[in-house]
C-alpha cells in the first residue's frame, strides 16, 4: 500500500537508539536479532547491529535503551474508523491516540460501517472511500498511520468502479458481506475486479456482527476467496470449529485473528494454522471500535493470550502484530531492517509481573509495559498512559 507520502522537512534527522537489551525483530523466520542499537535516518531505519560496528555519530536524537525491548510497532489489522478520532459507534473521542500508547503505529480499516448514515447507492459509496482515504492520510492522531477508504460492496458495481476507485487512490476493500453483496459468486467477481486494480480485499467471517450485519460461512468465505479471511474466529460469533479449519486447510489466504471475536476460536484457528506450518498467514486485528467497544490495549492483549493460552513464544506472537502483516497487507513497516519505516515500539517487564523477564511475562499472560512509541523515527509518546508502568523506561540522553 504506497500511499503518497507527505512532504518531509528539508532537515534528516538521525536517530540512534543504542543499549537495547532485546531486539525483536517482527521477522517470524528470525525473531530475535543479535543486536543492540538502530539507527534511523529521517523516517527510515539506516542500520541495525553491534553499537561497535555502526556509525552512530551526528545523532541528533540518541535514546538509552536501559537494556529493555524495542519491537517494530503493532499493525491492528482490522479497524473501524469513522470521523477523525471519533467513533460514533461507542461515541467516544480519542480512541486513535489511545491505540498508540496501547503500541500501535498503523493500523488498516476494514471499512468506515459505522458512519451515520453510510451511503449504499454506488457514486455514494466511491465518493465516502476517496473521501476516507483522504482525510485519514491527511489525519494521524500522535503519528498513527491510517489506512483508510475501504468501500463496502453493493450490488450494482461494475469493473469500472474498481477502476475508478483505484485511480483514485483506494488501495483495500472493507469487509466483504457487510454491504448487500452476501452471495459468493458475486463477490468472487467483484473481489476479482478489485485485485486486478490493485485494490486488497478482506471478507468477514461468522456470525453477524450487529443487527443489520449477516452470517458468512465457510462456503462463502472460500468461494468469494479475498486476500484476507477476515476474523477466522468472528466479530464476535465463530463459525463452528470444522469450517474454521476447513478455513485454514483449504485456502492459503491470510487469517486474521481478533480481540473482538472467539476468544477459543481464536485458539484454534492458530493451533491449526501451526499444525500446518503457515503461521506466516496468521496476523491480528482488533475489530474496533465495534459493539464490543475501544480496546486502546487490544494488541497488546491479543499477543498475550495467544502466547499464554496458545502456548507460543513470545517473540513469535509479537511477529504475527507486526512483520506477518506487514508481509501480507504490503505495508513497509512491521520488520526492523534497513529501509523499513522507522516506527517502534519499546517495552519491559510490567513492574511486579512474575515473569522473570519481558519475553517470560507475556507468555505467561501478563501485558508488556509499554515505556516509548517512536513513528517514522519521531517520538510520539513516552511511557504509555494505558499499560501497567514498564519495570525500567529508556532515556532520551540528548535531542
Ligand atoms: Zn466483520
Amino acid at each position: 500500500m504506497a500511499h503518497d507520502e507527505p512532504s518531509k522537512s528539508a532537515v534528516q534527522t538521525k536517530l540512534v537508539i543504542r543499549n537495547i537489551g532485546l531486539l525483536l525483530s517482527g521477522d517470524l523466520t528470525n525473531p530475535i536479532l543479535d543486536a543492540d542499537t538502530v539507527v534511523a535516518i529521517g523516517d527510515r531505519i539506516a542500520a541495525v547491529g553491534k553499537e561497535k560496528d555502526i556509525d552512530t555519530s551526528g545523532a541528533t536524537v540518541t535514546i538509552d535503551a536501559k537494556c529493555t525491548a524495542l519491537a517494530p510497532g503493532l499493525i491492528d489489522s482490522h479497524v473501524h474508523p469513522v470521523c477523525g478520532d471519533w467513533t460514533p459507534r461507542q461515541n467516544q473521542l480519542g480512541w486513535i491516540d489511545s491505540y498508540l500508547h496501547g503500541g500501535v503505529t498503523t493500523m488498516v480499516s476494514a471499512g468506515e460501517v459505522h458512519t451515520p448514515g453510510r451511503p449504499k447507492d454506488i457514486v455514494g459509496l466511491k465518493a465516502m472511500a476517496i473521501f476516507a482515504q483522504r482525510v485519514f492520510q491527511a489525519f494521524r492522531p500522535g503519528g498513527v498511520k491510517i489506512y483508510a477508504g475501504a468501500p463496502i460492496l453493493e450490488h450494482g458495481m461494475v469493473e469500472d468502479d474498481f477502476k475508478e476507485l483505484a485511480a483514485a487512490g483506494v488501495k483495500i476493500l472493507g469487509e466483504v458481506g457487510l454491504g448487500s453483496v452476501k452471495d459468493g459468486k458475486t463477490a468472487h467477481q467483484m473481489v476479482s475486479w478489485a485485485r486486478k486494480y490493485g485494490i486488497q480485499s478482506t471478507i468477514h467471517t461468522g456470525g453477524p456482527s450487529i443487527p443489520g450485519s449477516s452470517l458468512i460461512d465457510k462456503d462463502m468465505v472460500l468461494e468469494t476467496d479475498a486476500d484476507v479471511i477476515g476474523h477466522v474466529n468472528g466479530g464476535h460469533t465463530a463459525l463452528p470449529d470444522n469450517q474454521i479449519t476447513a478455513l485454514c486447510e483449504s485456502s492459503t489466504r491470510a487469517l486474521e485473528i481478533v480481540h473482538n471475536g472467539n476468544e477459543r476460536a481464536g485458539l484454534l484457528a492458530l493451533r491449526t494454522a501451526m499444525e500446518l506450518k503457515q503461521l506466516h498467514r496468521v496476523i491480528l486485528g482488533t475489530d474496533s471500535p465495534a459493539g464490543s467497544g475501544v480496546q486502546p490495549l487490544g494488541m497488546v492483549r491479543m499477543i498475550a493470550l495467544l502466547s499464554s493460552l496458545g502456548e507460543i513464544p513470545a517473540e513469535v506472537a509479537i511477529c504475527l502484530a507486526t512483520g506477518n502483516t506487514a508481509k501480507m497487507r504490503n505495508l513497509d513497516c512491521g520488520l526492523i531492517a534497513p529501509g523499513r519505516e522507522a516506527s517502534f515500539v519499546l517495552m519491559d517487564k510490567a513492574q511486579h509481573s512474575a515473569g522473570k523477564n519481558l519475553l517470560d511475562s507475556i507468555q505467561k499472560g501478563d501485558l508488556p509495559g509499554i515505556s516509548m512509541i517512536i513513528i517514522d523515527g519521531v517520538i510520539s509518546a513516552h511511557r504509555s498512559r494505558n499499560t501497567p508502568p514498564a519495570t525500567v523506561v529508556p532515556e532520551v540522553v540528548n535531542r
